[in-house]
């Protein structure tokens, strides 16, 4: 297995891909092999390669804290704190292969030192977000069952608030300078712990970690995902939508405790042998983004669109980024008006890919493929993914559907294992031949993919469908306008109609209300089909939002349902 993973990294020591994206399908080959682990057949790999000298001097993790202080970590190096740490968690908690361990930090290296010692020991990696309330975690140390949970001052407390209440939880690990009481210190484990370490022999489908999703639509799920899902399906991620090499300098501003964390800022870079780069950014700034940029050479660059969004508010002129030379974005829908004016702002495209928790990469808009904004790009080699129906048929291009990956007759290792300890919540996802992704959308003559929105969010009125985000993004185009949310309002006559909530920009925030409720509804109609219009309009501060800054349609969505 060792050898086959190092075949997937060495043809991209340094070659970046630009491929056509029938060339892409062709060379897309990926080997599964029976037993897989990511520490050992990736990250270890590239130690032997840079010990070689074959790669770019890059640092493997390039840490910064935006006050002076800095980390860079080779590969050899994070292997060796790795392996330290691993021995901390089998040696000093005593944990084994299968035990679930809760990771709850900022964007700080240990949380990097914690995810690749649980690969190392075999143990289950849960990681969540700081924003967790005592209440978030209680329920998540009773419902996934931890042995252990590894988090730091600012969390510890609502720890103890609830750790009697969950049998399970064994081990409190402190990431700290000081000490608590009924806390092992990792700090002083760390200096005492050897760095000698036998990697564990994992199958390709035994549990690697547990990732909760957004809960963009309700309660986060766990979603159970194996050595290879993540660690080998996300290779055409990394290769193709990143564009990673050995010698890119890749950011990703995503909080630790998502998915998109593993995805990009593990995984997709680490298998392309790139060097990740973290900024400890306590809180989301443009400002420090835009200084960042400038200011290290960071070479590829992922946010979320509600981030480029707020960054086309600002002047970026005055900014020269120093080595960026590529950008995508994930997560939601990215307004086409967004990328037009980061393009004419920065000259570069933002390539969109669209994915989920329970998967790697779905679909995105590859490097060197022409990019039609608004639109998802093409599916990701490795997947069949098509649009069906209700029966799980297949529907034509033209034909709106649900968005869906063939699992029959065999299903992508490439995916999810379950919601864990949910079997039917992971029964029903699969609908005949095909894992249904719960959103809607429409392709194209040419196979493009075009997100309408989530199944929930479809608006339905007077039998038109409206997805929401055509309309948000007709409204965006206006320049009264900074950010909507388009939902379904009840309707004595049409049962439901588009309803607007529109942050507007400070210029307009001090007009007229009613007249820029006009001109907004005049300028939709001119854009987009004259009945997709939002006939009811709120001006609001600021929209509803999860922690990773997905628009919570359905929060909306059910405080009009519930006034009449
Ligand atoms: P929950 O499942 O808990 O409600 P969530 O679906 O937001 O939350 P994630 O797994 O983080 O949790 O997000 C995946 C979803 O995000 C997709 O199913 C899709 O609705 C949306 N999404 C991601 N990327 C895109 C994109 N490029 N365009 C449109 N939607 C996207
Ligand atoms: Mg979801």
């Amino acid at each position: 297995p060792l050898r086959r993973s190092l075949r997937l990294c060495s043809r991209c020591y340094t070659v970046h891909a630009s491929l056509s994206y029938e060339a892409i399908q062709q060379q897309y080959r990926p080997e599964v092999p029976e037993y897989f682990n990511f520490a050992r057949d990736v990250l270890d790999r590239w130690t032997e390669v840079e010990k070689e000298g074959k790669k770019p001097k890059n640092p493997a993790l390039w840490w910064v804290d935006g006050a002076g202080e800095e980390v860079r970590w080779s590969f050899e190096e994070l292997g060796v704190l790795s392996r330290k740490v691993a021995n901390v968690l089998s040696d000093a908690c005593g944990l084994q292969r299968r035990d679930r361990v809760i990771l709850i930090l900022p964007r700080v290296p240990e949380w990097w030192l914690v995810n690749v010692a649980c690969m190392r020991t075999g143990t289950v990696l849960i990681p969540g977000t700081q924003q967790l309330t005592a209440k978030d975690i209680l329920h998540r140390l009773q419902k996934s069952k931890a042995k252990c949970i590894i988090t730091d001052d600012s969390v510890a407390p609502a720890v103890d608030s609830v750790g009697t209440e969950c049998q399970s939880l064994k081990f409190k690990l402190l990431v700290s300078e000081g000490h608590r009481e009924g806390w092992l210190s990792f700090k002083d484990l760390l200096k005492n712990a050897s760095s000698d370490h036998h990697c564990v022999t994992t199958k390709c489908q035994d549990p690697m970690a547990i990732y909760f999703t957004s809960g963009t639509t309700g309660s986060p799920k766990m979603t159970e995902h194996s050595h290879s899902s993540y660690g080998i399906g996300l290779t055409a991620s990394g290769r193709y939508w990143l564009d990673l090499t050995s010698s890119d300098i890749f950011w990703n501003t995503s909080d630790t405790g998502w998915a998109k964390s593993a995805w990009s800022s593990i995984f997709s870079s680490w298998i392309q042998g790139a060097c990740v780069f973290v900024h400890k950014m306590p809180h989301f700034d443009p400002s420090i983004v835009f200084e960042t940029l400038s200011r290290f050479p960071i070479t590829v660059f992922c946010s979320p669109p509600t981030a480029y969004r707020m960054f086309v508010q600002h002047q970026l002129s005055s900014y020269t980024f120093r080595s960026l030379r590529h950008c995508v974005s994930a997560g939601e829908p990215i307004n086409p008006e967004v990328m037009q004016e980061w393009k004419a702002q920065t000259g570069l495209d933002i390539h969109e890919g669209y994915g989920q928790t329970e998967t790697v990469l779905i679909c995105g808009n590859f490097k060197g493929m022409k990019i039609k904004p608004g639109s998802m790009g093409k599916p990701s080699p490795g997947y069949d993914v098509k649009i069906i129906d209700e029966n799980g048929n297949i529907l034509p291009p033209g034909k709106e559907g649900d968005i869906a990956i063939r699992v029959k007759p065999t299903r992508s290792l490439f995916l999810f294992t379950c919601y864990a300890d949910d079997p039917e919540k992971t029964e029903a996802t699969i609908r005949g031949d095909f894992y249904v992704t719960g959103d809607r959308g429409i392709t194209d003559e040419e196979g493009y993919f075009w997100f309408v929105g989530r199944a929930d969010d479809v608006i339905n009125s007077a039998g038109y469908r409206i997805g929401p985000f055509e309309v948000e993004s007709a409204l965006v185009e206006h320049p009264a306008v900074v950010e909507s949310a388009v939902v379904s309002s009840p309707d004595p006559i049409r049962g439901e109609v588009v309803k607007a909530f529109v942050v507007l920009t400070p210029d307009y925030a001090s007009r007229d209300p009613d007249k820029v409720m006009k001109e907004l509804q005049d300028h939709v109609k001119k854009v987009t089909a004259p009945y997709k219009y939002p006939r009811k309009m709120e001006f609001v501060q600021q929209l509803p939002k999860t922690i990773s800054g997905k628009i919570r349609r359905n929060e909306l969505r059910q405080k009009e349902w519930r006034k009449d």
